[in-house]
């Protein structure tokens, strides 16, 4: 399974096919900062588009690094909740399920 590297500063996304694990850390090309590692589902805005990446750095400050999400009232947990992408929703996102946050 691939992952995305991110860097939130520069609003920039890689593809990157998982390895075996020995490389941790992934320098920003712009930027030369660590890049945040995210699932492969994971959809970035558009550079231009402010408001989304505010919210994506938003989760992620929050320990909500787009893993799988599962409501907690439903037994069956294959079903997945969805990621907000504005800032009003991703507020309530991170109180309603901070006990799935990582730390
Ligand atoms: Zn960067």
């Amino acid at each position: 399974m691939g992952h995305k590297k991110v860097c939130l500063d520069c609003k920039i996304s890689f593809n990157r096919e998982f390895d075996s694990g020995s490389e941790l850390t992934y320098p920003c090309p712009e930027c030369g900062k660590s890049m945040t590692l995210l699932p492969h589902r994971f959809r970035p805005p558009k550079k231009t588009d402010e408001n989304k990446w505010e919210v994506v750095k938003f989760l992620i400050d929050n320990g909500f690094y787009y893993q799988h999400i599962s409501e907690p009232t439903i037994i069956d947990n294959t079903k997945y909740v969805e990621y907000p992408d504005n800032l009003r929703e991703a507020k309530e996102f991170v109180i309603k399920y901070k006990n799935q946050a990582r730390k």
